[in-house]
């Protein structure tokens, strides 16, 4: 990094830039113009009633002013003699240039005559014409000076311009070099310009991120795993003996990661699938593996409910066989903990199922071969480490419900091997989806009766508040007590929020599956619940406020029997876009597809939020619509850290790669 002093501005310059998260000149070149005005010699007028316009003065401005602000206006006359009445705010100190029969360029909108103009420059517009970048930047700073500061920048580094772009690799996809992409960036002359420069921009950021994702995967790869052997018969019986057959997506991904466990390399896969795809089913069957090698298993769930019920699933597949299994939650009493803490680090215990008490301190295995993560994105990068260092070379295998085009799942998540379950299992009947435009109950009221009536169960989910969890419980709670008030005795009506106690919504939870309670009014606690058979109706209130994938992941709470089930997503918003993407919902109900229309709609970063999937952000390039060139890096970063092995200027090379990890720890596991 190359010391911002040598630009020799004030203290005060500097102190801007540090705001503006600019430390060094490379931070300066890098900070790209976030749009560019561009000016043609004709005088067009653009969209909206934006015009560009060259006029001579034709009447003295006259300025007013009130308190601080001033509006300043004069006349003018283009060449074809047509007058105009300009305004423009807050720069009567302009108004000693605009001197009578001036010749000006006044950028603005247009409304019959009258011109409010955003920008005048006391030139005509042949010597303007051009492309102009335009920054973001903060008060104090001016564009003028911040592209005095680039200029500078860019001479003071010239020859010493770091790439990551092999010569080679500029060649083949005929890129130009990084100096003039920077250059070009900034002060392009053609559109032709910029779009070279960000051409080469996009692959350099892809490219970086996955030489450092391409190293993550071949260091793991060189670490020694574990090669698991047991026993395929005893495992196959084991397949054999469950309750259904295992789909065709299962199998195949049961297939993927047995291979990993009986190979020498560690496990780090990423299993994605629909809500109610099979997943847990798959995991039980790769523990079961795991167990059969003899190595201990842990499966980590986000939360107490959802641990529960994975403890209770796997109880009931391994319940013919000699797998001990066991809950680790920390709702367990003291004394109850202790006893297990023992069992497992005897290694008494084959198989332990928990939320992230499973990493606690206190918690030693005997001899623990393999993790489980549930939903991986609730779950801290370093949780999950705390869990793996827990035993030697762990096989590692990350579940996730939110899927996203395999392709995609590849590039993103580029050291990882990816397990998708596409296909649900036969004989599910898709819930029926309906957008009701209300914020209020009433329009499904009589739905709703009549389906208590018939012996069902009703989930009412509230609206989601991001910034509160408290905020969050009240409104569940005055839903709840509004829906008690209304069904009086006739049916019971349990509350579930994330501010209650873990044996308090355990209760609440076991009381609804017991179906003493017919309706229950919860939060987002829900999303990752358990199985009611039941259940199969839905409300959700505000649904515009959730997104698309976590829509479809709640309405996967119902559904789960043979029954017809019902979502009713309400919601009073009139934003088109809002009402279009519930719609979808009414259509769609393959959340690859929900997940692909909704990253589209809102970027990856909203979708998979970016700090918990470890997803990075990039300065221009998108990995949905630049995916094209995502794929070429990820492609030519594989090629380039197979070459570099064998070649001289290998260690260089990882040590950039290594510098580049340690300011995006997030990645590294
Ligand atoms: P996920 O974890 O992906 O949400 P689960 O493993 O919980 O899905 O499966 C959802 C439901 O489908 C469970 O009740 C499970 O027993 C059942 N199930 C899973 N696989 C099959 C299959 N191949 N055939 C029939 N039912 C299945
Ligand atoms: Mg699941």
């Amino acid at each position: 990094m190359t010391d911002i002093r040598l630009l020799k501005t004030t203290e005060k310059r500097y102190q801007i830039l540090e705001s503006m998260n600019i430390n060094s000149l490379e931070d300066i070149v890098m900070h790209y113009p976030y749009r560019y005005d561009i000016i043609e010699e004709t005088y067009p007028t653009l969209e909206d009633d934006k015009i560009i316009i060259e006029a001579t003065i034709i009447s003295p401005a006259k300025v007013f002013f009130k308190g601080r602000m001033s509006r300043m206006s004069f006349t003018v006359e283009d060449h074809h003699l047509q007058q105009y009445q300009v305004t423009i705010f807050n720069r009567h100190f302009l108004r000693q240039h605009l001197k009578m029969s001036a010749v000006i360029t006044i950028i603005g909108k247009c409304k019959n005559d009258k011109i409010t103009a955003s920008d005048i420059k006391i030139k005509p517009i042949n010597e303007l014409v051009g492309i102009h970048p335009i920054y973001s930047i903060k008060e104090g700073m001016t564009q003028k000076s911040f592209v005095q500061y680039v200029k500078k920048a860019l001479t003071l580094l010239k020859g010493n311009i770091d790439s990551y772009v092999p010569e080679e690799y500029i060649m083949k996809h005929q890129l130009i070099h990084k100096e003039s992409a920077l250059y070009n960036i900034h002060f392009p002359e053609t559109q032709e310009d910029i779009k070279q420069a960000l051409r080469y921009l996009k692959y350099e950021e892809f490219l970086k991120f996955q030489l450092t994702m391409q190293f993550i995967k071949r260091q793991r790869h060189q670490e020694v795993g574990i090669a698991k052997i047991f026993d395929l018969k005893q495992f196959q019986s084991f397949i054999l003996a469950l309750p259904f057959q295992l789909t065709k997506d299962q199998q195949t991904a049961i297939k993927e990661i047995v291979e990993d466990l009986q190979s020498p390399q560690m496990m780090y896969r990423f299993l994605q699938g629909d809500v109610g795809s099979g997943k847990t089913v798959v995991s039980s069957v790769a523990l079961y593996a795991n167990y059969l090698a003899g190595y201990q298993g842990a499966l980590m769930a986000p939360t107490e409910i959802l641990a529960a019920q994975h403890y209770a699933t796997l109880s009931s597949f391994f319940k013919d066989t000699d797998v001990k299994i066991a809950l680790l939650t920390g709702s367990l009493s003291v004394k109850n903990k202790e006893s297990l803490y023992q069992q497992i680090a005897s290694g008494e215990i084959d198989i332990i199922v928990g939320t992230h008490a499973l990493f606690q301190k206190k918690v030693n295995y005997a001899n623990l071969g393999f993790v489980i993560t549930d939903e991986q994105h609730r779950f801290g990068v370093e949780q999950r480490k705390a869990l793996k260092n827990k035993g030697n070379q762990v096989d590692f295998l990350i579940m996730s419900a939110t899927p996203i085009p395999r392709t995609l799942a590849i590039s993103m998540y580029g050291d990882m091997d990816v397990s998708t379950i596409k296909t649900m299992p036969t004989g599910r009947i898709p819930v029926i989806t309906k957008y009701i435009k209300s914020s209020s109950m009433k329009p499904i009221l009589k739905a709703l009766k009549d389906y208590l009536q018939s012996g069902g169960q009703c989930y009412v989910i509230c609206p989601l508040v991001e910034e509160s969890d408290a905020i969050e419980a009240k409104s569940a709670s005055q839903i709840a007590t509004a829906m008690k008030s209304y069904f009086k005795d006739s049916y019971q009506v349990g509350l579930l929020h994330g501010q209650m106690k873990d044996d308090e919504k355990e209760a609440v939870m076991q009381s609804f599956q017991k179906n003493d309670l017919q309706i229950l009014v919860s939060t987002t606690v829900v999303e990752v619940g358990v199985d009611v058979k039941n259940a199969n109706m839905m409300v959700i209130y505000n649904a515009e406020r959730f997104g698309m994938s976590q829509l479809h992941q709640l309405r996967g709470r119902i559904g789960r029997g043979d029954q017809q089930a019902y979502c009713y997503l309400m919601s009073s918003s009139t934003s088109k876009e809002a009402i279009e993407r519930l719609k979808y919902l009414e259509k769609s109900h393959d959340g690859f597809e929900i997940s692909t229309y909704d990253l589209q709609l809102r970027g990856p970063g909203e979708v998979l939020g970016n700090r918990q999937s470890g997803l990075p952000t990039f300065l221009v390039a998108d990995v949905l619509k630049d995916f094209n060139i995502l794929t070429i890096a990820r492609d030519d970063a594989i090629k380039l850290i197979d070459d570099y092995d064998h070649q001289k200027g290998y260690q260089q090379f990882i040590s950039r790669i290594q510098e580049n990890l340690k300011e995006n720890n997030e990645y590294v596991d």
